[in-house]
């Protein structure tokens, strides 16, 4: 076991962790809300810090980032257990066993031996993902501090819920994130995530005004927060607290974990979500998980030609010369596009 950083002590051998926005109190013996944070006579250990569950080398538009180093692979890992409960989690026998008290798996790793790992690979980044890095902040913090002296990019796949100490904490290390706006509703975030939307919203703007390269994913699901009204929120929300020239990607659901009663996005609301993305004057809207659709380009935001092409994760097409539309000059926003 590790110490956690991020907390405080408090009344009667409890321990105020600080590291997300549920800032639970912990009593001796017990565990956070997350499950891989445990108060030992009055201090908060981390039991994720040398626990890895999943790693893999992946193309960086999987995270997905589409305007980050297109074309590269990033080296991405994860730790067991997250602070949200989704009914529809894709990652559910990662996430949440740790919830519910299950022995905390995973394999023996160290940041030293991730960085090494990203290294021999050859990937530019390294991603924190696939359950929630706010959990494995301190894996996080001291594995982005040893990839960042060696040249490498720190990119966080997040849901958005961390405290604003540990975005503080992160600043200077992290380079890129892509944080999920699952709904626009408190009711949403409450009922199937057991979190709050309000933190969410307020850390999105954090990160814009940090100067982390943002883009935003929204799992769409069938009657739940799909409606024309919660699409119009979402885009405007984006559109002007984080601007026009941060991607949205809309993805498509499909039946996973608890969420077994409903069917896979309809095509027409994928659609729909796009047009209000762009009738709020997003410049880059990105449809996910739907094979062969016509929403994976980049196109320019000035002429609307096919700057970047894709097919899947991979770039088919590639029409920028520094950054620049070659068909037009306008500039595409982003970082490292060719
Ligand atoms: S990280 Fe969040 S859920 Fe976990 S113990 Fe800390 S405040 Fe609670």
């Amino acid at each position: 076991m590790h110490e956690a950083r991020l907390w405080e002590k408090a009344a009667e051998g409890r321990a105020h962790c600080r590291l997300c926005s549920h800032f639970c109190r912990i009593g001796d013996n017990e565990r956070g809300q997350c499950g891989v944070r445990e108060n030992h006579a009055g201090t908060l250990f981390t039991l994720v810090y040398d626990r890895v569950a999943a790693a893999n080398l992946d193309p960086v538009e999987k995270k997905p980032l589409y305007h980050f180093l297109p074309g590269t692979m990033t080296f991405s890992f994860g730790t067991p257990g997250c602070n949200f409960a989704c009914s529809f989690c894709q990652n559910a026998s990662l996430s949440q066993p740790p919830r519910s008290g299950a022995r905390i798996a995973g394999h023996p790793a160290s940041p030293e031996s991730l960085l090494a790992a990203a290294l021999e690979c050859g990937a530019q980044s390294i991603s924190y993902t696939y359950s929630e890095p706010t959990i494995f902040f301190e894996l996080v913090q001291d594995t982005a501090a040893l990839a960042r002296a060696r040249g490498l990019k720190n990119i966080l796949v997040s849901n958005g819920f961390m405290s604003r100490f540990c975005l503080e904490e992160l600043d200077g290390l992290i380079d890129a994130a892509n944080i999920d706006l699952k709904a626009f509703s408190e009711d949403f975030y409450r009922e199937r995530c057991a979190a709050r939307l309000a933190p969410v919203l307020e850390n999105l703007k954090r990160i814009k005004a940090m100067g982390w390269w943002l883009e935003v994913t929204t799992l769409l699901i069938p009657g739940l927060n799909d409606s024309d009204r919660e699409l119009a929120d979402i885009a405007g929300f984006i559109a002007a607290e984080l601007g026009p020239d941060t991607p949205w990607h809309i993805s498509r659901f499909h039946p996973q974990h608890k969420l077994q009663d409903r069917p896979p996005t309809p095509l027409e609301r994928l659609e729909a979500a796009a047009e209000a993305g762009a009738r709020a004057g997003l410049h880059y809207v990105y449809v996910g998980n739907v094979p062969g659709n016509d929403h994976g380009h980049t196109l320019c935001p000035s002429c609307r030609k096919v700057v970047l092409g894709r097919r899947g994760f991979e770039l088919t097409k590639i029409a920028l010369k520094d950054g620049r539309c070659t068909h037009c000059g306008a500039t595409v926003a982003g970082v490292g596009l060719p």
